[in-house]
C-alpha cells in the first residue's frame, strides 16, 4: 500500500500550492503545472543573451497524481486510483475528472540537454564554460564568414591529389563511429578450431 502526502505538505511554492488547488475545483481540469520559482521561460529574456534564450525549452517532469476530493498527492497514477477505489470514488463519478495530475516545469537547455529548476539556475548554467563553449560554435555558424580558413582551404585545394579515396571526410566519420560489437564469428571459429 503506497501513502500519499497532502498537498499541502508538498514540497513546491506556496503559489503553486494556490495554482493549483484551483484546478482541484474544476471538474474539467486532469493537469496541473508548476515551476518551482514561479516563473516562466520569458523570465529568461531580460536575464540572459539571445543565443543562451533560444536554447531555452521547458520540460515537464511528472510530480504525482492527486485525488480531486481529498486532495492527496501519489507519486504513482495506480497509486491514486487505488485509493480512490477504495476511499474517496467507490464507484466512477459522471462529469468528472477525479485525478488531477500535477507536473513541474523545468527549464531545459536544448544544448546541454540539462534541467533546472529556476531561470536563476540556468543563468548560472549559462555562464558555465561547456555551455559557452557550445554557445561559440553556434554564434560562428550565425556570423558571416570571416574565418582565416577559407584561404587555408584554397591553397589546400590547388595541391590536392586527384585520389577520391583520400578524402578527409571519409576518414573522419569512421574515426567517429564506434564500433563497439565484437565479431562473435571469428570467436566461435577459434573455439571450432582448437576442438
Ligand atoms: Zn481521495
Ligand atoms: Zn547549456
Amino acid at each position: 500500500m503506497t501513502f500519499g502526502t497532502p498537498l499541502s505538505l508538498l514540497q513546491i511554492p506556496q503559489q503553486a500550492i494556490k495554482d493549483v488547488s484551483i484546478k482541484l475545483s474544476d471538474p474539467k481540469a486532469n493537469v496541473a503545472q508548476y515551476t518551482q520559482d514561479c516563473k516562466s521561460i520569458n523570465s529568461l529574456k531580460s536575464l540572459v543573451n539571445s543565443v543562451d534564450y533560444s536554447c531555452a525549452r521547458e520540460s515537464t517532469v511528472d510530480v504525482g497524481y492527486i485525488c480531486k476530493k481529498c486532495q492527496t498527492v501519489y507519486p504513482a497514477k495506480d497509486a491514486c486510483l487505488a485509493h480512490q477505489k477504495t476511499l474517496c470514488y467507490p464507484t466512477p463519478p459522471e462529469n468528472i475528472q477525479p485525478l488531477l495530475k500535477l507536473e513541474q516545469i523545468q527549464y531545459e537547455c536544448r544544448l546541454c540537454t540539462d534541467k533546472w529548476s529556476t531561470v536563476q539556475e540556468y543563468k548560472m548554467h549559462c555562464q558555465g564554460e561547456s555551455h559557452k563553449t557550445k554557445t561559440a560554435h553556434i554564434q560562428q555558424k550565425i556570423s558571416p564568414s570571416k574565418s582565416p580558413a577559407t584561404s587555408h582551404s584554397t591553397v589546400q585545394g590547388t595541391t590536392q591529389p586527384k585520389d577520391s579515396s583520400h578524402t578527409p571526410t571519409k576518414s573522419l566519420s569512421s574515426s567517429i563511429t564506434p564500433s563497439p560489437l565484437p565479431k562473435n564469428d571469428s570467436k566461435e571459429d577459434q573455439k571450432e578450431a582448437s576442438d
